[in-house]
């Protein structure tokens, strides 16, 4: 790849070493430096927060460098969600690295850690646990973002039932709907409002336990309480909560075990009155793969959309996220940006962030000229949405299978391995996630993309025509 050899060449002009030779632990720091800029700026401030910077950098043993993670719930997600850009980094870095390895460091000592999750009102980590639950509900309960409160959220015509329902479940003592269905579709602030339920309801009442997952957790622990023939722990554990939140519960369909254990999850805490949030990207009734006692509960409760945004709200959100940066944006900015970037809060975020990063970095005034210069990408690809259809039927005529093969379960090397090139740009070039992609080729299950994606590094690595090929369907599926 054009890139990779950049970047070798400019680490021997840099550093005066090849990728043979001995690196030494200031060269691998100065390099953890650079890959972990790198992470901030592919996976997001916020994720990098949560996940890259609790990690610390060991050692290189041969050809893998080897990290730490303060406990076995951030190694895991970090492996699972992160672990391939991550490798990818450290290879651009230095070719000679292979592998990457992440350990578990119980000895770090607990005020250091960053609060990781909330449980019952409190910090956890700095907390010895009180009871054995505790800990376990700390592996699973994923961290909540301190700025996704009630107050930084802005309420226009389009989210305001989901809003005021949020609020509601929040601050009852009674649990006034059950469930809370919140769906819409991605960066419109789902994931916002329930860490916002949450951050309330253990403030207000640090006793009560709330855990907050996404589906794809609750399926990942499932299935290890099932490996480890733990299913009696892991019943009790969910079943011992007072306030279950499951986000993205999309990726539950088609799972049948899971979602059996899901339901059976689920009803126990209704039944016992116990508070359950639930959010996806379509309602109940149009979940796919889902079975129709599972849907036909889940609609049970208050099912609340949240519309796309409108202009007057994306203004006032920007409006909003500028005052909180501290920066002032001239208003035709503003609305340029409001009107380019329609597709979600999420994006509109990204583009202010750059822009005001920018202008912090290297002094130049926000204005509308230099905002449409600056954003001229983004922009580009906020007019165009690469799908993962599209990448199938151009990976299909380019290596000249059928586009049924995409879905079909032949295992024949002539066509698994194009599959496996439509999942690998999917991935990269899509913002779906793994059980996304795999449902999208036949209801494959996410760990089937997650070795596409590695095969497909790995043979770009190993072999540059190959890689070439991959790049030209890649700029022909980007132009
Ligand atoms: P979803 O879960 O629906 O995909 P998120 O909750 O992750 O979306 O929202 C994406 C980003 O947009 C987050 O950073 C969130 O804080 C922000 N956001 C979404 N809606 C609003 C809003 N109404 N006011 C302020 N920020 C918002
Ligand atoms: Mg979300």
């Amino acid at each position: 790849m054009a890139r990779f050899a950049e970047n070798n060449w400019r680490m021997e002009q840099n550093y005066g070493f090849n990728s043979t030779l001995e690196i030494d632990a200031e060269k691998l720091q100065f390099m953890w430096g650079k890959v972990r800029t790198g992470m901030r700026s592919e996976i997001g401030e916020v994720a990098y927060k949560n996940w890259v910077q609790p990690l610390t950098l060991l050692q290189l043993n041969n050809t893998s460098v080897q990290m730490s993670a303060p406990n076995r719930a951030i190694r895991d997600w970090v492996l699972s969600r992160y672990g391939d850009r991550l490798r990818k980094l450290w290879v651009e870095q230095c070719p000679m690295i292979k592998a990457i390895e992440i350990i578990i460091n119980n000895a770090e000592p607990a005020e250091k850690k960053k609060p990781f999750s909330v449980v019952g009102g409190k910090d956890i980590t700095s907390h010895k646990p009180e009871i054995e639950n505790i800990s376990d509900l700390m592996a699973i309960s994923a961290p909540l973002d301190t700025r996704y409160t009630f107050e930084n959220f802005i309420v226009g015509k389009p989210n305001e039932l989901a809003f005021a329902a949020a609020r509601r479940v929040a601050e009852s003592e009674k649990v006034p709907f059950n469930p809370l269905f919140l769906y819409g579709g991605v960066g419109l602030g789902k994931t916002h409002l329930m860490h916002a339920i949450a951050w309330h309801i253990t403030k207000k009442s640090p006793g009560k336990k709330v855990l907050y997952l996404s589906a794809e957790k609750f399926m990942y622990q499932f299935i290890r309480a099932l490996r480890q023939r733990d299913t009696v722990a892991f019943k009790d554990l969910f079943r011992s909560v007072d306030v279950l939140m499951i986000d993205d519960v999309q990726f539950i369909g088609g799972k049948e075990s899971t979602q059996e254990e899901f339901f059976h999850t689920f009803n126990a805490l209704v039944d016992q009155n116990r508070q359950v949030i639930i959010s996806a990207d379509k309602s109940p009734s149009d979940l796919e793969g889902l079975e129709e006692r599972m849907r036909s509960r889940l609609g049970w409760g208050l099912v609340v959309d949240i519309h796309p945004t409108d202009i007057e709200l994306r203004i006032n959100i920007l409006t909003a996220k500028a005052d909180q940066l501290k920066v002032k944006i001239p208003q035709d900015v503003l609305e340029f940006l409001a009107h380019k970037i329609t597709s979600n809060v999420r994006e509109l975020e990204g583009a202010l962030n750059r822009l005001v990063a920018h202008s912090t970095l290297v002094g130049r005034e926000i204005n509308l000229p230099n905002t449409q210069e600056l954003l001229r990408d983004l922009l580009r690809s906020a007019d165009r949405k690469i799908t993962i259809d599209e990448i199938q039927r151009r990976v299909a005529e380019h290596f000249n299978i059928r586009l049924t093969d995409m879905h079909s379960p032949r295992r024949a090397r002539v066509v698994a391995r194009p599959r496996q090139v439509a999942m690998y740009l999917a991935k990269q070039l899509t913002q779906r996630s793994l059980p996304e992609i795999g449902r999208k080729f036949g209801g494959r299950d996410h760990t089937t993309v997650m070795h596409a994606v590695r095969k497909i590094d790995d043979l770009c690595i190993g072999d540059s025509a190959f890689s070439q090929e991959v790049d030209l369907l890649r700029k022909m599926l980007e132009q």
